[in-house]
């Protein structure tokens, strides 16, 4: 079935050395399928952000945590996001959710891998993403993070662990407050039965988008309470 998948996406990938965002043929864009142009308008985070989720914020004290971070429980070690969810990468990243486009796993999976590398964020053991419902899966035809996920596990030569799944069919989360997301959240993962591996070890969430953290942080407590010692977050915008 994998293989079948493979080609499938294969088939449909834009031409080599095709931006994926404006389409441009470039040869200098090789793997990396963004032109330069595009990346530059892309607008990356940097410091100084909260430790532990990686937004903004406006003053320089390297130990500070944002006042989100402050107020409310993390579950996970730290959470980063490469970049701010706007312009052309909100885009691209609602073009990847909603337009049928599963390959631009590999420019957000190379761009991730990137910042992965530069950041030597890699102190863990699995790879896991963040499940889609099994209707929502059956609509879109692929779960973007997993995607993403498998992408990065397998570039980094860390095991992919398909170790989550989602019981609880929830709306859009950015229409609506922090409680209710909350309200939303609460139960909506699980931990796969078979999943022993993950106990006592560190593993890496992958999702596409941070906005509050809550999806994150549900699932980072589904597995602290399964036995799994530290989770860190990777998206690729917040
Ligand atoms: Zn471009
Ligand atoms: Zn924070």
């Amino acid at each position: 079935m994998k293989k079948y998948v493979d080609s499938f996406l294969e088939l449909i990938y834009p031409e080599k050395n095709t931006c994926f965002i404006c389409d441009k043929y470039d040869e200098e864009i090789g793997e990396r399928y963004i032109c330069f142009n595009c990346e530059r308008k892309i607008k990356k985070i940097v410091p100084p952000v909260c430790i532990k989720c990686s937004k903004p914020i406006n003053y320089d004290k390297p130990t500070e945590l944002c006042k989100e971070c402050s107020a409310d429980e993390r579950y996970f070690e730290a959470s980063k996001s490469l970049y701010a969810y706007e312009g052309v990468i909100k885009n691209a990243i609602y073009n990847y959710k909603y337009y049928n486009k599963p390959y631009f796993y590999k420019l957000f999976g190379s761009l991730i891998i990137d910042h992965i590398k530069e950041e030597n964020y890699s102190d863990y053991d699995y790879i896991l993403s963040v499940p889609l419902h099994r209707s929502k899966l059956l609509h879109r035809g692929y779960n973007q993070s997993e995607l993403l996920a498998k992408y990065i596990a397998n570039n980094l030569s860390i095991p992919y662990i398909d170790g989550l799944k989602r019981i609880k069919r929830t709306e859009k989360q950015s229409e609506h407050s922090k409680e209710e997301r909350r309200k939303n959240l609460k139960d909506a993962f699980l931990v796969k039965t078979s999943s022993d591996k993950i106990i006592n070890s560190s593993v890496l969430l992958v999702d596409d988008i941070y906005t509050t953290g809550s999806t994150v942080n549900e699932c980072s407590k589904v597995l602290i309470n399964y036995g799994v010692s530290k989770v860190y977050v990777i998206t690729i915008a917040r």
